[in-house]
């Protein structure tokens, strides 16, 4: 009873997560970028649907399927929207659902609640990096960028960083993106949530599983069906 309460409320989270993203997408227009279109091109993907809100901040990606990039009313540095798209090239929003989900099922296990944290920070530096190698972005300008993501509007940038609650978590990117480490980190972490996500189905599932391709290859035991019925 307490791992279904667990479970919820970690599914609950996720769908107030999707509802609010949701409901940005719908409200906002269908857009002709120039600049993300070549981007994506630059990235080696197809150019996501791009879509203008009226409200102002950071651009992001949604959806796993069919993914759309999300603009804010005033335009963005290329890099800005270069980090979204290396998201989408990474399909880190679908990896990210698997460990949420993963997440729900091992709630009560501090590892996995690390590990998904860890997930998601390494996803973070490895799109900076990409943001910064496809664009020739100094990688002091974009980490401007980063500080600028977090912290309010007109206020000491470093300073409220440092008190978001996220400051040991950008320091850690920055460091990750003048360093150059994210690839390994985040392959790393998803393998490790790719094992531990698994092991519920692997455990549930008989070992002996009916396979119909083995079933033609071997065919009925024919004899022994024979033999029960002929009893
Ligand atoms: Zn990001």
């Amino acid at each position: 009873m307490l791992w279904v309460a667990g479970l919820a409320t970690v599914l609950i989270d996720l769908a107030k997560g999707y509802r609010a993203s949701r409901q940005l997408v719908s409200a906002s227009l269908p857009f002709s970028h120039v600049g993300i279109v070549e981007l994506a091109r630059q990235l080696g993907i197809r150019a996501p649907r791009v879509l203008k809100s009226d409200v102002p901040g950071l651009p992001f990606a949604a959806g796993i399927f069919r993914p759309v990039v999300v603009i804010p009313a005033e335009e963005c540095e290329a890099n800005v929207y270069a980090h979204e798209l290396a998201h989408i090239r990474s399909r880190d929003l679908f990896w990210s659902l698997f460990a949420r989900l993963t997440l729900g099922i091992f709630w009560f296990c501090p590892f996995i609640h690390k590990l998904e944290a860890e997930l998601s920070l390494w996803q973070e530096a490895r799109a900076d990096q990409s943001a910064c190698q496809i664009t020739n972005c100094p990688v002091k300008e974009h980490a401007a960028a980063i500080v600028r993501s977090v912290a309010p509007r007109g206020s000491n940038l470093v300073w409220d960083a440092c008190l978001s609650g996220n400051g040991r978590l950008i320091k850690r990117r920055l460091s990750a993106l003048y360093q150059g480490r994210g690839s390994k980190a985040v392959a790393v972490a998803m393998g490790a949530i790719l094992i531990i996500g698994l092991t519920p189905w692997k455990l549930t599932l008989p070992s002996e599983s009916f396979s119909p391709t083995r079933a033609r290859m071997t065919g009925p035991p024919v004899a022994e069906i024979a033999a029960i019925i002929s009893r």
